[in-house]
């Protein structure tokens, strides 16, 4: 049984990114990339479950630019036993992603695809939702949990009221949210092992996809800057301040 898990490479998560002057988008000259941080969680499960026996192959994919290959060599010191690299230089929007899954797994025909519950830059949390749409697949989105038995998947979701306990027909989509795991490190020896593990590279042409964005930018901003704070010398001066100066209350 293949387990498919997408891999976004974006801008590492301890960076604190730059707006580039002309609000045109974040300046990435020189900047840290790496995995996003919930693709790890998702490459780490689905390792687990190999090691569990209950998988036979991890296959990581990534989407973009060449440098993307970085990120699928990331994934396969995890644990990954191979890689594809859908390569372009166009900007790529969760739709594009997701058609280009759909792409792959029509390819591949894995029983379980696990994304990251949402990429840390475009924070859009669209891509795994939009895939099993497209798929036609059951989806268990912000799985805290995963338990894979024969046939089917159970997933326990991390929801706004609390917890839900899903029961999915194989194939299926998961997203991994941050309580699913904690992804081991990778080492030296894994680093090593995983170079010499295969990457395939394909064009988005190749899969009959259009990537073309369908979103604009018009603008991104920095956020405000924090104002300094200040004491107050009583409660009833706290309250005044809320009521007629934040307006709050
Ligand atoms: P998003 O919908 O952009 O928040 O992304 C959700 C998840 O979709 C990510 O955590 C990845 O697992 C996957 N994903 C999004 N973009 C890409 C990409 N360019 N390449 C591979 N996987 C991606």
């Amino acid at each position: 049984m293949k387990i498919l898990v997408p891999v976004k490479r974006v801008v590492d998560k301890d960076i604190k990114v730059r707006v580039k002057n002309d609000g045109s988008g974040i300046d990435l000259a020189n900047v840290k990339m790496s995995m996003n941080p919930f693709d790890e969680i998702a490459v780490e499960e689905a390792v687990r479950l190999k090691e569990k026996g209950k998988a036979s192959e991890v296959i990581a994919v990534s989407c973009g630019v060449a440098q993307c290959q970085e990120t699928l060599r990331t994934a396969m010191a995890l644990g990954a036993d191979r890689g594809i690299l859908v390569e372009t230089d166009a900007e790529l929007q969760p739709l594009a992603v997701a058609k280009l899954l759909k792409a792959l797994v029509d390819r591949e025909q894995p029983q379980l695809i696990i994304l990251g519950k949402q990429a840390i830059d475009d924070d859009a949390n669209q891509t795994g939702q939009m895939l099993a749409a497209l798929a036609d697949l059951p989806q268990g989105a912000f799985a805290g949990k995963v338990e894979l038995e024969d046939g089917h998947v159970t997933v326990v979701r991390e929801v706004d009221s609390g917890l839900e306990t899903v029961c999915l027909s194989l194939p299926a989509v998961i997203t991994a949210d941050l309580r699913l795991n904690e992804p081991r490190y990778v080492t030296l020896p894994n680093i090593m092992k995983a170079k010499k593990k295969p990457i395939d590279t394909i064009k988005p042409d190749a899969l009959g996809v259009d990537v073309a964005p369908r979103l604009k930018t018009l603008k991104v901003t920095e956020p405000p800057q924090r104002g300094a704070g200040i004491k107050v010398p009583d409660m009833a001066t706290l309250v005044d301040k809320l009521r007629n100066e934040a307006k709050v209350i």
